[in-house]
Order: structure tokens, then sequence, then C-alpha cells
């Protein structure tokens, strides 16, 4: 991964960062339509899953699924291909050993059609049906690593309270619960969404609330959040994920550069002053859409 650019300071041509920062109210329900629920609520005693434990073995009932879903001889249901899936992302650049517990947990060929659980520990981006992507490995290890160095992240270790923008097949969220107190995850096409839940039942990480709804306003009821993570690039970041990052918090999303040619990374660090901001690598993600189909 090449060295981040240095750090830019505000003002930048990005809208609704120059304002000062100001506290928001979570109003429950304001501004926001969409109905959140816990992933695994259909499923009875399921215990709570920790957070924070990147070496606990799965859960059998993944375990299971893993075997329903992919053809057998394959291995995927094995901890090695993983291991050498993160050895890979190692060699790329990952540092962070929780970011590196995390993506060696989740069976990333459980969140992929049958056809292409073949593909499912390369470093690609696969398609998940209706014209999206789920994100290559290192681009969502890399996303998780930034929020990772967070102030609030770094100083608890955790990515505390995420929104996700983007649920997709539910993958990156996933990985995100592993390593949060709480994860809200956005989307806005309902046939994505329902799958993402049927694909995270067997994990029964019981720590994700799917949101179906329009994710460019972020999801005020449980704001503020200590990490927001965008898995779609617009134009400018919407003013609402910046009014809703927690002062200490984070926030990592694709941006269409000043020429609009481009998407790049964006962070984003709220301190009690207002925002800093600073831009790194090139990146290719699907666009960022207001409403719901
Ligand atoms: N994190 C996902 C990647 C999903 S691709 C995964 O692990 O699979 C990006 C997703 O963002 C798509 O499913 C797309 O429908 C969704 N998206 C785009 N604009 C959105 C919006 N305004 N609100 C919520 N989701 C949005």
């Amino acid at each position: 991964m090449s060295q981040p650019p240095p750090r830019a300071k505000f003002p930048l041509q990005l809208e609704g960062l120059n304002r000062p920062a100001k506290r928001l109210a979570a109003a429950p329900g304001a501004g926001s339509k969409a109905a959140a629920t816990p992933v695994a609520s259909a499923i009875p005693r399921a215990e709570p899953r920790p957070v924070l434990r990147p070496q606990q073995p799965l859960q059998q009932a993944a375990l299971d699924s893993a075997r329903r879903v992919a053809p057998s001889g394959l291995g995927l249901d094995s901890a090695g291909i993983r291991r050498r899936m993160v050895d890979r992302l190692v060699q790329a650049g990952l540092r962070d050993e929780l970011v590196k517990g995390a993506m060696s947990e989740v069976p990333r060929h459980l969140f992929v059609d049958t056809a292409l659980v073949n593909q499912a520990y390369e470093d690609t981006s696969l398609p998940i049906g209706h014209g999206q992507t789920i994100s290559k490995p290192s681009v969502v290890a890399r996303m998780i690593e930034l929020l990772m160095g967070g102030a609030n992240a770094r100083a608890r270790r955790s990515l505390g309270h995420t929104l996700e923008i983007g649920t997709g097949c539910g993958y990156q969220a996933a990985v995100l619960a592993r390593l949060s107190r709480q994860v809200m995850s956005i989307e806005r096409l309902r046939p994505l969404h329902d799958k993402a839940r049927e694909h995270l039942a067997p994990l029964r990480q019981m720590n994700i609330r799917l949101v179906y709804g329009d994710g460019m306003r972020g999801h005020p009821p449980n704001a503020p959040y200590d990490s927001i993570i965008a898995a779609a690039g617009g134009e400018a970041l919407p003013d609402a994920w910046l009014e809703q990052l927690a002062v200490g918090g984070r926030l990592v999303a694709p941006v269409h550069d000043a020429s609009g040619s481009r998407q790049v990374l964006v962070v984003v660090d709220r301190t009690a002053d207002g925002y800093t901001r600073s831009v790194h690598e090139a990146v290719h993600f699907v666009p960022l859409k207001s409403g719901l189909d």
C-alpha cells in the first residue's frame, strides 16, 4: 500500500466541512424512515457475541452453512485458506493485528454466489447481483485499518459505535462487527438488504443491525458514531455523515476527486475544534445513490 499523502487541514472543497463542529442530539427517528432490525432476531437462544476476540473460532452454524454452500473438496471452510488470504494482505501492507484477526475469521465464501465460491479468497471484487459488488479483501482491510486509526478507536482499540453505508452482501458488516461495539449497516436495495440478513444469520453476530434505507442521510436515531464507513462513492460527502460523526470519530469513504474522473479514499476526523481531512489512494467503488429502490 502506498504511503498516504500528508494530512490536509480545512478549508477544503468538500461541502459541509467548513462549519464549526456542533454537537448533535441523537433524536430518535428524526429525519429517517429507516427501520433497524437485529440480524439474528429469528434465532432463539443466541448469546451476544463478545466483541474484540479475533481468535474465537467460528460458530458451528457458520461452518454448517459453509459446507452447504461450498462444493466439497474446495476446503473453503478451513481456517488455512483465510490465513493465506491474510498473509497476502500483510504482504500488501496490512499491519493492524485486530484487523488481521477479524479478516481471518469471517468466511467470505458464505457471502458470494455458489458459482463464485472458488474465487472467494482471491483479492478480487465479485458481483453480488443488482449491479453491485463485494469489495476486494485488500480494500476492506485497508479501509478498516484506516478506521482503527481514529482517535476514539485508537484509545479504545475498538471501532466503537459504527455506521456502514452500503451493506451489499453483508461481508464487510461481519468484519466490522468483530471490531465494533455495535454496527448499524444501511442498504438502499431491498433484495440485497434481505440477502445480507440471510448471509449474516448463521454467524450470530448479535451486534449488527441492518437498516433498509437511504444511507446518504446516515442513520440519525443511533448517532453519533465513532466510525463511519461508506462502500459506495459519491460526488461529495453528505453533510449528514459529518454531522453524525462523534468527536474523536473517523469517517472513511470513497469520494470523487476535484476532476470528477476518479475516486479517492477520503478520511475525515472530527475533533473538538472541527474536522480535518486526508486524501489517500485512488479506488473504484459502485456509485452512491440517493433514495430507495
Ligand atoms: N460492503 C459491501 C459492499 C457493497 S457494494 C459488501 O461487503 O458486500 C455498495 C453497496 O452500497 C451497494 O449494495 C449499493 O446498493 C449500496 N448503496 C449505494 N448507495 C447507497 C445509499 N445511498 N444508501 C445505502 N446503500 C447504498
